[in-house]
């Protein structure tokens, strides 16, 4: 099996350029941040704080996580309800952060993680994927760009799906976001040594795609 681990901020791109990715390579893409957000999304549901570890940790045997691929792309179930656009919202994302930070958490999804790389041909997206969820991925890249370019493709998707939110806003929750997946203790973001990093601030989606296709490509 070959495995590309792509980790990075949020809003760099790694959801739509990788996604395209992936399907130019033939390979399943694996959104491991929907994975969390499944999590995050019950923490809500059941009026758990997602900063109280504990108590998060105390839901995790009651939570069943789904994966589906079909052509439309990668659908999460949680107990086996589709969750897939429920996930993402901005209360969601925030709460996301905040239960990601929990090892417990994070020791809950690694096999799952794992078992996915190890059945298929993978283009993995997260935080973490290259320093410890696939540390002999075939491909490490570190995608990023500015926080101010982030927060703009944001907000353009936000308002495709029809629910925008001001720019300002989003640019802060962003680097809010980002502030807190680097600095937490367990498996922070960071670039793994051996990672490619691909900067798409000053590019455009057909450009980005191409400098990671020729990265992976080699
Ligand atoms: O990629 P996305 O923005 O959907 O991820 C949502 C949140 O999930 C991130 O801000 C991060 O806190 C967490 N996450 C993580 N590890 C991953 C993927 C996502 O901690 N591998």
């Amino acid at each position: 099996m070959f495995a590309v681990a792509i980790d990075g901020p949020a809003g760099a791109g790694k959801s739509s350029v990788a996604k395209a990715a992936a399907q130019e390579l033939g390979f399943v893409y694996v959104d491991t941040g929907a994975i969390y957000r499944t999590i995050a999304l019950h923490v809500l549901r059941q009026g758990v704080d997602p900063h109280d570890a504990p108590a998060v940790e105390a839901l995790l045997p009651a939570i069943q996580v789904g994966l589906e691929y079909t052509p439309e792309g990668q659908v999460m179930r949680l107990n086996g309800e589709d969750v897939t656009s429920l996930i993402r919202t901005p209360e969601v994302s925030m709460a996301t952060s905040a239960c990601s930070a929990i090892p417990a958490v994070r020791a809950f999804l690694l096999q799952l993680q794992r078992d996915l790389a190890e059945k298929n041909n993978v283009l993995m997206d997260g935080r973490d994927i290259g320093t410890v969820v696939l540390p002999e991925a075939d491909v490490k890249i570190y995608l990023t760009a500015s926080p101010e370019i982030r927060a703009r493709r944001r907000c353009l998707e936000l308002e495709q799906r029809g629910t925008p939110e001001p720019f300002d806003q989003v640019l802060s929750e962003i680097q809010q976001r980002d502030w807190d997946d680097s600095h937490r203790e367990t498996a922070p973001l960071r670039q793994a040594e051996d990672a490619v990093v691909v900067d798409t601030t000053e590019l455009n989606f057909e450009e980005s795609l191409a400098a990671l296709l020729a990265v992976v490509r080699g």
